[in-house]
């Protein structure tokens, strides 16, 4: 799960032409590295069998010439031996013997000995006379000779060992004797010819091989006895196992991992030709493993080399087309992220590369053509909702001021309604409320109040002498005074015409009196100017405090303004009480 999680946070990292060409180039590297390393094997199977087939074949080269030298030799030993013409050589002048012997060395200077033995084994002549009178009888080659054709291994010098050797320091002479019986003219043996053939002739040979065979000289030849020793070759050399030798006979290789490096070895026997029945050698051929399987290596080197360049190519080629078929996303996916940024990035292009981008850019486009009628259909509906509430919060403005004004237009109406226009001051109507909510207040609580009434003395003179318009200003000037002379929780209102009425709380007879008298001696001192004209005047006071008779304010009133008829019937410009005010006032219960 981990895992999986990592693998998909790495390809969320990456993008889709990295992963492409990872995919592919991975793809392309598993491929070309299966490839490279089955042609590798092959090839290098083929070249390490082409390389022990070589080894074999320089091994046989070698048992070949030596089965071929050896039968050489064992025919002309043979062939001197038997020649018709030269029967009665032998038993003749042992110079005339010595002399064909020599004459055979000469031919070939492998022969390190040619000797003909009597019957009782002594040599009669033989090449430079050497061991002549010599009894060779105990020798292998005589006794084999003389039973028939023979042929002795390798084997150390004897008797001319010290004859041959010039110093004891010199290795030590080794031959390969070949020995035959000779006849005499009559068909009776007559003696042995035995031929020493140097071992150093297998060396030369060996060495005559190598030039032709391994001319880089990379190879060793050795020989081996029946017995398993190393006939030719290096001294110390380990002796092959029997198992391997085994195969010899028909040519086998193998890696003889016994030395300092391992050798790749082939072997491969001697058989003998014709009549020459072979010493059972075996030639060994060895050349170190890293030479002979270097173009084994170089083959797999070169392979996994092109297999590599191969990889590198595919791997760029993977890139190059996972950019390709990732350019056309990538462009799509750059115009997409400018929609909505960049102003001028008003659409996406249409893409081509492969069919699902078309498909896919033809789906963007159709998407944004959508998302576009969507927008526009949202802002109309917006446009809408914002005209519908602009309309709606403006008629609930428009209400609300109309019913501002309304409320004002009601209050000035009100106050219009209250007030007496040509003194400010307030109505009958509006005064009444005012004078019953005392007269409540004086029945609960028996609070006192008053009432004074005045009119102005002989107003209608003042019209009719001054004008209407002076009378107003009477009237105004009258108003002003009284409103300035009260307390202000005491009330004036114009009745009507020249009549005021002023409603006093908390106030007795003689308070009432006194305000009244304070009021008309004010109006008396005032002098009314209308241009050039002087108006004097005067005003009466009837003045009504309330008393247990009275039923409602009404009554109060009423005795007020009987007080006012009073006043003007006594004279004018005085303060008349009501007859009940002379009583004191009923203290509050
Ligand atoms: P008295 O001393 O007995 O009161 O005599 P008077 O002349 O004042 O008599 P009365 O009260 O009967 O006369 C009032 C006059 O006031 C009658 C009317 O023409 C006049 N008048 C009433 N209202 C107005 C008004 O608003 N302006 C003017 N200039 N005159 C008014
Ligand atoms: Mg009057
Ligand atoms: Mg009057």
């Amino acid at each position: 799960m981990q895992r999986r999680l990592s693998l998909v946070g790495l390809a969320d990292r990456l993008t889709l032409r990295e992963q492409t060409a990872a995919m592919a180039g991975l793809l392309c590297i598993i491929v070309v590295a299966v490839s490279a390393a089955g042609a590798a094997w092959l090839a290098r199977r083929d070249a390490v069998a082409e390389a022990n087939l070589e080894l074999v074949a320089l091994a046989r080269t070698m048992s070949d010439r030596l089965d071929q030298n050896m039968f050489e030799r064992y025919r002309e030993i043979r062939n001197l031996a038997q020649m018709e013409p030269l029967r009665g050589l032998w038993q003749d002048n042992p110079a005339r013997s010595r002399a064909v012997l020599m004459q055979l060395q000469q031919s070939l200077s492998d022969y390190a000995w040619l000797g003909l033995a009597e019957p009782n084994g002594n040599v009669r002549a033989a090449t430079r006379g050497m061991l002549e009178g010599v009894s060779v009888a105990q020798r292998p080659w005589f006794v084999n000779g003389l039973a028939g054709p023979a042929v002795e291994d390798v084997h150390d010098a004897k008797l001319l060992d010290g004859l041959l050797r010039k110093s004891p320091d010199e290795a030590p002479f080794r031959f390969v004797d070949v020995a035959m019986p000779v006849f005499g003219p009559t068909g009776a043996k007559v003696g042995v010819l035995g031929a020493h053939l140097s071992w150093n002739w297998a060396g030369n040979l060996r060495d005559n091989v190598l030039r032709n065979h391994d001319p880089a000289l990379t190879s060793e030849l050795w020989v081996i006895g029946r017995d398993g020793s190393v006939l030719l070759g290096p001294k110390d050399a380990r002796p092959f196992d029997t198992a391997q030798l085994a195969g010899a006979r028909y040519g086998v290789s193998f890696i003889d991992r016994s030395a300092d490096q391992p050798m790749l070895t082939a072997l491969a026997a001697t058989k003998g030709q014709d009549d020459y029945p072979g010493l059972g050698w075996i030639v060994a051929a060895r050349r170190p493993v890293d030479v002979a399987l270097a173009p084994a290596n170089r083959l797999t080197a070169v392979i996994a080399l092109l297999g590599l360049a191969v990889a590198v190519i595919g791997a760029a080629l993977a890139w190059f087309l996972a950019g390709t078929v990732a350019s056309p996303l990538t462009r799509l996916c750059r115009s997409v992220d400018l929609i909505g940024r960049d102003p001028s990035a008003a659409g996406i292009q249409r893409q081509h590369g492969s069919r699902d981008i078309l498909q896919l850019s033809a789906a963007l486009r159709s998407l944004l053509r959508r998302l576009g009628t969507a927008e526009r259909g949202a802002r109309d509906a917006e446009a809408t909702i914002r005209d519908v509430k602009a309309k709606a919060d403006k008629q609930a403005r428009e209400a609300e001021e109309k019913t501002r004004r309304l409320g004002s237009d009601l209050h000035t109406l009100q106050i219009l309604a209250d007030t007496d226009p040509l003194t400010s001051l307030l109505n009958r109507r509006a005064f009444l409320p005012f004078a019953e909510d005392a007269m409540n207040y004086y029945k609960r609580y028996r609070r006192n109040l008053g009432v004074l009434m005045f009119d102005i003395d002989h107003f209608k003179r003042i019209n009719d002498s001054f004008g209407h318009a002076a009378g107003d200003e009477v009237i105004r000037a009258v108003a002003k005074i009284i409103a300035g002379q009260i307390r202000t929780t005491d009330k004036v209102a114009r009745f009507g015409g020249e009549e005021f009425v002023v409603l006093l709380r908390e106030t007795d007879a003689q308070g009432a009196e006194n305000l009244a008298n304070r009021i008309r001696e004010s109006v008396g001192a005032t002098v009314v100017t209308q241009g050039l004209a002087q108006i004097d005047l005067t005003i009466s006071v009837g003045a009504a405090i309330v008393c247990e008779q009275d039923r409602d304010i009404e009554d109060v009133i009423e005795r007020a303004d009987k007080a006012l008829y009073a006043a003007k019937s006594s004279g004018r410009n005085r303060v008349v009480l009501a007859d009940a005010d002379r009583a004191p006032a009923p203290a509050a219960t």
